[in-house]
């Protein structure tokens, strides 16, 4: 059973409108699915044989990359999601595995407790990866005006307007 939070789309441009763009979105069944995709997207690899794309596990536990320019929201063509942001694949280790992910995703604000989905993700794909965010991030939304915030050194305070910003994730 899936007893995973569900993220929506919190993003400030409306979906409908970032829909348009073909959505040139990955499922990954397979380690190999990500050897193939970087080829047919001709993916620029790192000089340390890595990538690092777009990522999101939708709500039937799969993972689906894009190119790292990509909205998370086009990834998921708009649906919800258990968690989103930077995977970065090491494609010279064997087997191929994760070296660095985090949730960074304005546009979902997943909490760094969305790992739990990932891991079970990427177990069942028997893609080895870290013990949890290489970089996690928490977002909170400004009750007052609106915007998201990324907190950095414990600071529960808006960039934008200097409100206070909740201690507990807010966007549900
Ligand atoms: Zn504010």
């Amino acid at each position: 059973m899936n007893t995973h939070r569900e993220y929506t789309y919190v993003g400030s441009q409306k979906i409908s409108q970032l829909l348009f763009e073909t959505s040139r979105r990955c499922l990954i069944a397979h380690a190999d699915d990500i050897l193939q995709w970087v080829r047919q997207t001709q993916q620029q690899i790192e000089g340390d044989h890595t990538i690092t794309a777009t990522f999101i596990i939708n709500t039937d536990q799969q993972l689906w990359i894009a190119d790292r320019r990509s909205e998370h929201v086009v990834c998921a063509i708009g649906q919800k999601v258990l968690s989103a942001g930077e995977i970065t694949f090491d494609l010279v280790a064997s087997p191929l595995s994760v070296v660095e992910i985090t949730n960074q995703s304005t546009g979902y604000c997943p909490e760094p407790e969305s790992w739990c989905a990932v891991a079970d993700t990427l177990d069942r794909l028997g893609i080895p990866h870290s013990n949890g965010f290489t970089t996690e991030f928490l977002f909170r939304r400004c009750e007052v005006c609106g915007c998201t915030n990324i907190i950095k050194d414990s600071w529960f305070e808006c960039a934008v307007c200097g409100s206070p910003l909740s201690s507990q994730w807010n966007y549900d």
